[in-house]
């Protein structure tokens, strides 16, 4: 009987537990997992609010990959592989139900995140993976054909092959141990974060939502569409997420101070909608302008962007003339606003940034600096939207760490 390659997975996370699983249900391996805190899956717990927003609805690894600020590219080949179906599968099979909600975003049926940390504690448990809690490893040195491991404790340890599975904190000795092994790590900064904005068309508005804008970054080529809500600091919601997302870098780089423009009826062109205006100014002639919003935005939010457009709330329809109506159509469709801030959006938040992933092989996940050395998961410079795309990412990359580095030799 051969020896049994020793494998190390370094953080307990999402990432780590499934690159460990995967590894384990290999013949000849021995499989430990490390994590440097008390807590295992602790971001698996509290996501999604405590539900855990387990994957996407998104079948199409095609369609898929365009919910990925960074990282999409890379990570076609690997969802041909591994995608959000076999994630349900994976977890199907485990006993875990699954159900997905108007949006897409799939959660177990229980509603409770438990189902997924135990389903991925039974799975380690079973295959017979080595978990350790309080085992933060502090450096990697490649000798003699081994993996010689740091502690923080000072101990040393030596293993055949390491998954850095470490997630996307600064500080969580992953990008430090990547960067020893001659990896680029692109600065992490935060992404899917909420926007500070205070203006007198939104005092008073926190709670209201539109379902559908439009909102572009000013200065960028960067536009997003989807709901949008009216928060007490300012603005948040799908739209406002993604586009956090996907301007990551350049809003970090503007210390975020940013200009936005927001076209709040998106549905309807340039032209249907000043049709639509000087219809109701003839049909309504006799009513007030406030009286009631005549497109799909709320009432009060209706109020504030007459008044921005200079129009007294009480003035008659018939009364308005062409050049109020057009500053109208400008507070409708390109309504600027500016940024001076951010908040983390509570239910979900990742970084942009991590090693740099030309110089991973995306069908094993090894490093091309170091045979042997395999990463997975967020301390990679992957980033998705919100929706159930980031754990996915972790679970696609985990599985195929795991399956790589679980092969011989
Ligand atoms: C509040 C919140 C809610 C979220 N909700 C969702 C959601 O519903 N759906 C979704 O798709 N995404 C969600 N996300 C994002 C998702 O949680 C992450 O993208 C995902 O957890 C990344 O998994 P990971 O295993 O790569 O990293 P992590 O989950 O961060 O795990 C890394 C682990 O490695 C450990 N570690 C770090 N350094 C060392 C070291 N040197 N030695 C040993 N261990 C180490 C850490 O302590 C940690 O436990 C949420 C994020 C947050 C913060």
């Amino acid at each position: 009987m051969s020896t049994p390659q020793r494998i190390l997975v370094i953080g307990g996370g999402a990432a780590g537990f499934f690159a460990a699983i995967t590894c384990a249900e290999k013949p000849d391996t021995q499989v430990f997992l490390y994590e440097a805190t008390p807590h295992l899956l602790s971001k698996v717990k509290i996501s999604g609010g405590g539900r855990c927003n387990v994957t996407h609805a998104c079948f199409e690894p095609e369609q898929l990959v365009k919910n990925y600020p960074r990282g999409g590219r890379e990570l076609l080949g690997a969802f041909h592989r591994f995608q959000p179906r076999d994630t349900l599968a994976w977890f199907n099979t485990r006993g875990v139900e699954t159900k997905t909600e108007e949006d897409g975003r799939m959660f177990p049926t229980s509603d409770n995140s438990e189902s997924i940390v135990n389903a991925l504690n039974d799975a380690a448990q079973k295959n017979r993976v080595k978990i350790l809690v309080q085992h933060g490893v502090k450096t990697i040195q490649y000798l003699n054909e081994k993996f010689e491991v740091e502690l923080n404790s000072g101990e040393m340890e030596l293993f055949d092959k390491v998954i850095i599975a470490t997630g996307g904190n600064k500080s969580s000795g992953g990008l430090a141990i990547a960067e020893s092994f001659g990896h680029t790590i692109i600065s992490p900064v935060p992404s899917l974060f909420t926007f500070h904005i205070q203006d007198n068309r939104l005092v008073d508005l926190a709670g209201l939502s539109v379902e559908k804008v439009k909102v572009h970054a000013n200065g960028t080529k960067l536009t997003t569409e989807g709901p949008l809500l009216l928060t007490h600091w300012g603005m948040s919601g799908p739209a406002i997420l993604k586009l956090s997302a996907w301007g990551a870098r350049e809003f970090a780089e503007s210390n975020y101070q940013f200009s936005i423009e927001i076209n709040w009826v998106p549905e309807l062109s340039q032209t249907a909608l000043s049709k639509k205006l000087n219809e109701i100014r003839i049909a309504e002639a006799r009513k007030q302008i406030a009286t009631f919003s005549p497109l799909p935005i709320p009432q009060r939010l209706w109020e504030r962007l007459l008044i921005a457009a200079e129009i007294n709330p009480t003035t008659p329809w018939a009364h308005i003339n062409n050049q109020q109506l057009d500053k109208l159509y400008k507070q409708l469709t390109q309504a600027e606003f500016t940024v001076t801030g951010k908040s983390m959006f509570k239910e979900e938040f990742v970084t942009c940034g991590g090693v740099k992933l030309s110089e991973i092989n995306f069908k094993t996940m090894e490093s091309r600096k170091q045979p042997g050395l395999f990463f997975a998961g967020e301390v990679l410079d992957i980033d998705g939207v919100t929706g159930g795309f980031n754990f996915q990412s972790a679970w696609t990359t985990g599985w195929l760490a795991g399956q790589a580095a679980g092969d011989c030799p």
